[in-house]
């Protein structure tokens, strides 16, 4: 059963053997973000996430790696020594265009979560993009990111399974749904091609991150997540129970618009301080772990 279809938008690293690596970013300015064109709905969803994991499983070692399809990002070398491999592969779901406008989405998701999320300072990110995915997987289907994660760790070791189509998601309750993942701690999480923004979002859950968009999702991932959110829901939006979108949810330090509350606003979005805080905590800890 679909626990947690999360509507939503990372990184780079690099193989020996061949694949390339990629590598860091360049914080560039906040000024990149387009409008969101479709309609707020986008991100709304019926949070009944499974209680989380509490741990994400940073089994990625660079050394363990098989074979990928190709690793993407600029092919510049980087001494990763200094800091652990965050590997992000995506691989395609009923992929109907071209490899190359794969490997572009995979891409600009993963560049605007690297940039907005503070990754790099705590670990190397590798983007890896798998050649090929499942055959004929159902869209709609409520085992979709299992058997994306199923798939993806037969194929490769990554510390995120990012399902990515230029197909339609589709759940029962949520229209325009783009993206889903089952919560904190998921490996696996899908999205739709078209705004950047998702894979942010997305990775935003698995890392522990809460909608601010309505106070219903809010509440509910406030119960269900391990130590309930740690961004709060925008003390001077509504708390009524709607699935409706009620909230923009808390500007960035900046005044951009919250990465977790709805998509399609008009302006620029991140990540606002409590979201970042957790993030750092998050990135921190688990960096911890896998040098240990
Ligand atoms: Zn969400």
């Amino acid at each position: 059963m679909k626990t947690s279809p999360f509507p939503c938008d990372l990184a780079l690293k690099m193989f020996r053997n061949g694949l390339v690596l990629f590598a860091l970013f360049i914080l560039v300015g906040l000024g990149g973000c387009q409008p969101f064109a479709r309609s707020s709905r986008v991100w709304s969803l019926s949070p009944q996430y499974e209680a989380p994991s509490g741990e994400l499983h940073l089994q990625a070692n660079q050394n363990d790696l098989i074979q990928p399809g190709s690793a993407i990002g600029p092919s510049q070398e980087e001494n990763t020594n200094d800091k652990p491999v965050f590997i992000l592969a995506f691989i395609p779901l009923n992929w109907q265009a071209d490899l190359q406008a794969f490997e572009q989405e995979a891409t600009r998701q993963s560049q605007f979560f690297i940039r907005e999320s503070g990754i790099t300072v705590y670990f190397h990110v590798n983007v890896l993009t798998l050649d090929s995915g499942p055959q004929n997987i159902a869209l709609d289907s409520d085992h979709l990111i299992e058997e994306l994660i199923r798939y993806g760790q037969g194929k490769v070791q990554a510390d995120r399974f990012i399902g990515l189509t230029d197909g339609d998601l589709i759940d029962d309750e949520i229209a325009d749904m783009e993206g889903w993942t089952d919560g904190p701690g998921s490996l696996g999480l899908v999205l739709e091609a078209g705004n950047e923004k998702l894979l942010a979002h997305e990775m935003g859950h698995t890392l522990g991150l809460c909608d601010e968009y309505n106070y219903s999702d809010w509440s509910q991932q406030n119960k269900t997540y391990s130590g309930g959110c740690p961004n709060p829901y925008p003390p001077d939006c509504p708390k009524l129970i709607t699935q409706e979108i009620i909230c923009i949810g808390e500007r960035t330090e900046d005044g951009r618009f919250s990465l977790m509350g709805p998509a399609g606003l008009d302006g620029n979005y991140g990540f606002n301080t409590k979201s970042l805080k957790h993030l750092s905590r998050v990135f921190n800890r688990y960096s911890q772990n896998k040098t240990r």
